[in-house]
């Protein structure tokens, strides 16, 4: 019988043939031999239809391994569909931590690699970068490892891959030995912001704001390693408050920017530290849909309030804040950051209200800025984006079509994107 299938934010459905969680890799391979199209799901966050499939729909929760840590510290093979969380915490307890981390820990690390996944950091890359070898179940059931050496052109391709080129079962890690992370929130006026932004990002290992778009005050959060002795700080407060303004805002639309305004004023500066896999998350339980853009870091600023006044003069009424970031430039085939230093900007809004006019229109200001999208997030692309926006699609293409021919690994929506590959 077939089980139905929804993405974390409720926008993407989808009713698989068979939705499997198999236990171990010779499991596996049988499932993926056997069927005719397959697609893996990690945690489902991701806000585009990448798993979405009336196929096979493969989750590795299950799948048995264990997390091996080399003996300098500096390097960790771990199950790929463990969630982040799980993962920070075991590798916690055999002393190393990742470099970078987002905004949530619940993501597979897998899910997170396969979509360039960042968090903020002007000399860090995104979770992809920190992949240095990865084992993969392919399209006939075998089974192949690849990094910088063995197999170097899959590596290039598995870095960012949206799933199309296997089940990756085991992803090789960079890590650092285990650190602590101490938290500082702070509200700020947006122009002093903007202009003080090249001494933030540089002054802090990570740097992000907040900004509604009818307010001119953001909320920075910076992260900085701590030391030992810093005391650990409660956890940070729940959504709950946040959730009623969003329902409120669901019933009476116009109260906005009103209400926006208030919960700008209501920003208290706070501090916590403690270890780095428990500081880097939030807790984000008011469930939204997502635009983000990966835009050259010197256009961010202005790209930023092109799109704070697009809202205002339209009147769309946002309840979510815009989100700023930096991520370091990479050398990824088909990473939104290759080649270039990027400020992220992220466009959200309460999934139960409208959300698709007001990201069309700001997703025109992020593209006219030079923007790339985040694979798993709202985009409009095209086939021909694609090919436009990145120099190396066609080597993905060529070592995907060699690898799986029948193209088993993409859905709908894939082989629209990357029709040049089929
Ligand atoms: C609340 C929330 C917060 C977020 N915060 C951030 C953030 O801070 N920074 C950021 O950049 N993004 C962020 N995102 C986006 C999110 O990180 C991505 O959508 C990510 O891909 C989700 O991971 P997942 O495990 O849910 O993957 P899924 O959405 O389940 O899958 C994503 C892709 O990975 C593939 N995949 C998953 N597992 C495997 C595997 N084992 N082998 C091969 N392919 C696989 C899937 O086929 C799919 O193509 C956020 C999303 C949400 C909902």
């Amino acid at each position: 019988m077939s089980e139905s299938w929804r993405n974390w934010s409720g926008s993407v459905a989808a009713e698989p043939a068979a939705i499997e969680r198999p236990k171990t890799e010779a499991e596996l391979q049988a499932l993926v031999a056997r069927a005719a199209k397959v697609r893996v799901v990690g945690a489902g966050h991701s806000f585009m239809p990448l798993c979405a499939t009336d196929g096979l729909l493969l989750q590795l929760g299950d799948l048995d391994g264990e997390l091996e840590v080399s003996a300098d510290r500096q390097s960790a093979w771990a199950p790929a569909g463990w969630p982040i969380g799980k993962l920070t915490d075991a590798m916690w307890e055999k002393g190393v931590s990742l470099v970078n981390q987002g905004d949530i820990n619940k993501q597979a690390i897998a899910g997170a690699i396969s979509t360039a996944t960042h968090g903020t950091g002007r000399a860090l890359g995104s979770l992809a970068t920190a992949a240095l070898a990865f084992r993969i179940v392919l399209a006939d059931g075998s089974v192949v490892e690849c990094d910088a050496e063995r197999e170097p052109e899959l590596f290039q391709a598995a870095r960012v891959s949206l799933g199309m080129l296997g089940v990756v079962t085991r992803i090789k890690l960079k890590v650092m030995p285990a650190y602590r992370l101490k938290e500082t929130i702070e509200r700020r006026p947006l122009g002093r912001t903007l202009a003080e932004w090249d001494e933030l990002a540089n002054r802090h290992r990570h740097a992000e704001f907040f900004l509604f778009p009818y307010s001119e005050h953001v909320t920075l959060k910076t992260l900085d390693i701590a030391d030992a002795g810093e005391a650990d700080a409660p956890e940070e407060a729940d959504d709950t408050v946040f959730q009623a303004v969003c329902d409120l805002a669901t019933v009476w639309p116009r109260t906005a920017p009103t209400l926006q305004r208030m919960l700008t004023r209501a920003i208290r500066s706070s501090e916590r530290s403690g270890p780095a896999g428990r500081i880097f998350p939030s807790e984000r339980s008011v469930r939204f849909e997502e635009m983000e853009y990966e835009i050259p870091a010197e256009n961010g600023p202005d790209a930023l309030r092109a799109a704070m006044k697009l809202v205002r003069d339209a009147g769309w009424p946002i309840i979510f804040p815009f989100e700023f970031r930096t991520v370091a430039a990479d050398d990824i085939w088909l990473s939104p950051m290759q080649g270039r230093a990027c400020v992220s900007i992220s466009f959200h809004q309460y999934a139960r209200m409208p959300w698709r006019e007001a990201f069309a229109g700001v997703e025109k200001v992020f593209q006219a800025a030079g923007g790339r999208p985040h694979w798993a997030k709202r985009h409009t692309l095209t086939s021909a984006d694609v090919l436009r926006l990145y120099p190396d699609a066609q080597r993905f293409g060529a070592v995907r079509k060699r690898v799986d021919p029948t193209a088993k690994f993409l859905n709908a929506h894939l082989a629209e994107l990357f029709a040049f590959s089929l």
